[in-house]
């Protein structure tokens, strides 16, 4: 059977705030574009980065805040309402060597798609320690934004702590300084990889404390004694998965309790501590020994990179050394003429919700505008073919313009 195809002036991929501005301009544009919103792409639910965040303090038009997953519904509802299609599916194939560009679908393997125009906005994703507690603690005191999350009440005059030795992890600590009572940057190597001028500004700060050859190994919070408790009354079996507690084991009586109380506790556990290795070298880098101690801290902010989604791309667009898809500066244009970029894929400086919304404005506009051109190009071409096409059938039997 022939494979199904679907055919598209303009696709968007991707479903955070880039993917959503853009659409809501393209539809609004009457471009009738089709967003494919992922299904678990890149290990994030369609919506992007936001899901997997409490309150975004920092997006214009929401002077209380709200919740990351909401802001992101709306985006989707206002796409669907401007007339944007969404197809929820993720791109696992795109050739961008053939035009119109032509791509495939995780779930629907039997369809080829194309397209006049792509608009990449597949995001990227905060690199993970994996230490243990951090699936209990992530927003709960572990942050990968220091931008994004620094302000909220959790972390004020608390000792708060960074790992990453580069430029990112420099700029975080002393983003924090404003609202922590004091900031440590635990450096893995026994260098920072930072500017000079970072590296002055981090180590000169009365606020901050760098601690080289230190690495965090495992955060501590105040979850734990709520299973200590059930562990200590019901044995070690009451803990169940990696952070629950196994309700099923509980007395009629304590899980009423639990559902009332405990279970409230246990919604807002946060860290309290980090397991801190540090080790001693000599001179000449060799072990003499390594130690761990458990210090308190309320704050635990990952620089240690991101992940931009650009698999797809790889070997057919221009992307940088860390991966991140190269743009021209200024504009979302990409090494390929009718491929853009827009949102975390493309920015490793600033990383917000709002400038990527506002890159995925950009990338509509500049995909209106080459849209526009081709149609151009287009007319111009039929033109000239149906004007050889009469010239050449002049006094024969017309051939309806084609040759
Ligand atoms: C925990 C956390 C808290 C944050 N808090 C804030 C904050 O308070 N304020 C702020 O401004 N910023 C915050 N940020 C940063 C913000 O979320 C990002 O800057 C923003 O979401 C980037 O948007 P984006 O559109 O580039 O892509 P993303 O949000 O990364 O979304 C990309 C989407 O594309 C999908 N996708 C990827 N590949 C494919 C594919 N092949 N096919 C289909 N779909 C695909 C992914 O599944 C994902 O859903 C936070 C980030 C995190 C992780």
């Amino acid at each position: 059977m022939a494979a199904r195809t679907m055919h598209s002036k303009v696709v968007v991929i991707g479903s955070g705030p880039a993917a959503h501005t853009a659409a809501i301009y393209l539809a609004r544009a009457q471009l009738e574009p089709v967003l494919y919103e992922g299904m678990m792409a890149n290990g994030v639910a369609a919506g992007g980065q936001l899901t997997t965040t409490t309150d975004v303090e920092n997006f214009p038009g929401f002077p209380t805040g709200v919740n990351g997953s909401k802001l992101m519904d709306a985006m989707r509802e206002q796409s669907v309402k401007a007339g944007t299609k969404i197809v929820t599916d993720t791109v696992v194939n795109l050739d961008l060597s053939r035009r119109p560009f032509q791509f495939g679908l995780e779930y629907a393997p039997g369809e080829v798609h194309t397209a006049d125009a792509v608009i990449l906005a597949t995001g990227a994703s905060a690199k993970r320690l994996g230490l243990p507690g951090e699936d209990v603690y992530w927003q709960q005191g572990i942050s990968a934004c220091a931008v994004c999350d620094g302000a909220v009440p959790i972390f004020r005059d608390k000792p708060l702590f960074v790992i990453g030795g580069g430029d990112s992890a420099a700029e975080e600590a002393l983003f924090l300084t404003k609202y922590g009572q004091h900031v440590t940057v635990l450096v893995r190597k026994n260098e920072l990889r930072a500017s000079s001028v970072m590296k002055s500004r981090l180590e000169d700060h009365k606020k901050v404390t760098v601690r080289r050859l230190a690495q965090g190994v495992e955060v501590k919070g105040d979850v734990d004694e709520l299973v200590k408790f059930y562990r200590a009354k019901y044995g070690h079996e009451a803990v169940g998965g990696e952070n629950g507690i196994d309700v099923k084991i509980l007395t009629p009586e304590d899980k009423e309790k639990w559902v009332k109380e405990d279970q409230k506790k246990y919604q807002r556990r946060k860290m309290t501590h980090l397991v801190v290795e540090f080790t001693t070298t000599t001179e000449k880098g060799e072990i003499i020994e390594t130690k761990q101690e458990t210090v308190e801290a309320n704050g635990l902010f990952y620089a240690i990179g991101h992940n931009p989604a650009t698999e797809l791309v790889r070997g057919q667009l221009e992307v940088d050394t860390e991966g991140y898809v190269i743009t021209q500066p200024g504009t979302p244009f990409t090494s390929i003429q009718g491929v853009f970029a827009c949102g975390d894929v493309q920015d490793k400086r600033y990383r917000q919700a709002i400038t990527s919304a506002g890159t995925g404005c950009m990338a509509a506009m500049d995909a209106e505008k080459y849209i526009a051109d081709l149609e151009v190009e287009e007319a111009a071409r039929k033109k000239a073919t149906a004007a050889n096409g009469s010239a050449s059938t002049n006094g024969t039997a017309s051939t309806n313009g084609k040759i």
